[in-house]
């Protein structure tokens, strides 16, 4: 979970003032919503912690819509294959954003975003190509133990 969600959100506004676009305050809502959960949520999910943080009961459309903004505006990505929605682990960050690929665990949930260098993307895509396969989306969301969870087998494997 980043560390300075205030930080993240006037990064956010600064964001989307520069293509025109505007983060009202529903959508940002929305946003600390996923800044404040350490795991990737559903809509629904959205929908629910909306309720209990901000006392208000959203439809599940308009919730649909305000997160397609929010990844449109590249502050959220969908999770395809969970249809779950995780903010950008760089918002707050100045340096070009790589093609963003997930490591998903397994056990706790939690994503990680990792950055893969565009050049070895299109190497992939160029083979995946070559095979005759048209790609739809080119989002790789892999899935295995984050580093916290395989040191809590370790630890429990072998009790002090
Ligand atoms: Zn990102
Ligand atoms: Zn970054
Ligand atoms: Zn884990």
């Amino acid at each position: 979970m980043p560390a300075d969600i205030d930080q993240i959100i006037k990064k956010s506004q600064e964001s989307c003032a520069s293509t025109g676009a505007k983060l009202t305050s529903k959508r940002k809502n929305v946003l600390t919503v996923l800044l404040t959960s350490s795991t990737p949520l559903s809509a629904y999910e959205v929908v629910e912690r909306y309720k209990k943080q901000f006392n208000e009961s959203l439809p599940v459309m308009s919730v649909y819509r305000m997160l397609d903004f929010l990844i449109q505006e590249k502050l959220v990505h969908k999770l395809e294959t969970a249809g779950q929605y995780v903010t950008c682990a760089h918002i707050a960050c100045d340096h070009q954003h790589e093609s963003p690929q997930f490591l998903i665990c397994d056990r706790c949930h939690a994503v990680k975003e990792i950055g893969i260098k565009k050049q070895i993307m299109a190497e992939l895509e160029h083979s995946i190509q070559s095979t005759g396969f048209t790609l739809m989306h080119n989002q790789l969301e892999l899935h295995g133990l984050c580093e916290r969870c395989q040191n809590k087998t370790e630890s429990s494997a072998n009790p002090v």
